[in-house]
């Protein structure tokens, strides 16, 4: 953090919020969102990217997504949240919409500039099982363009332009503002 600092810089953290057999939240991994939003906190001019958005299905995403408005609500840190290999398996995306329509209505106003798709990898399926769908990452950017349009219609183009291009050339390319 203290070189991302130094460099002008954001940074990346796998999230992961872990589950016991049974599939019950037991918050105690070194991935939590709430240990990178603590993290985030110390060091509140610094983008910090949650990868995967918590990982490991709808109540781990849900976490995460909590943990990413209270950020934005508080205006205390300055999170993101990656949505590669979030709703992966379900090609409704119902994990990116309400992610979208949360954002889209903070109380800070339209913060769906904090969301990116692919900088954490893997970015959804990957080892065997990639060798056997082929066509599993151009499938996935469709679902999820075509979920985006059937849910927010005339805001689909900007909203899909945001997260797969605008928001990471902004993050990345144009360089941070740490004086905000
Ligand atoms: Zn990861």
């Amino acid at each position: 953090m203290q070189l991302a600092q130094k460099y002008k810089k954001p940074c990346l953290f796998h999230s992961e919020v872990i589950t016991d057999t049974n599939g019950n939240i037991v918050r105690n991994g070194v991935s939590d969102p709430d240990l990178i939003y603590e993290t985030a906190r110390k060091f509140p001019q610094i983008p910090v990217i949650l990868g995967h958005m918590g990982l490991g299905g709808k109540e781990a995403n849900e976490v995460a997504i909590n943990t990413l408005i209270s950020s934005i609500e508080n205006g205390d840190a300055r999170l993101y949240a990656d949505l590669a290999w979030v709703d992966f398996d379900n090609p409704l995306k119902p994990t990116i919409v309400e992610i979208i329509k949360r954002l889209l209505n903070t109380s800070q106003g339209d913060k769906t500039e904090r969301l990116l798709f692919g900088t954490d990898a893997p970015l959804g399926i990957f080892g065997e099982r990639a060798l056997k769908q082929k066509n599993a990452y151009e499938n996935n950017l469709r679902d999820i363009k075509q979920a985006i349009e059937e849910n927010f219609k005339e805001e689909a183009n900007k909203l899909t332009n945001r997260i797969f291009y605008r928001n990471s050339k902004k993050l990345f390319l144009s360089g941070i503002d740490t004086t905000i």
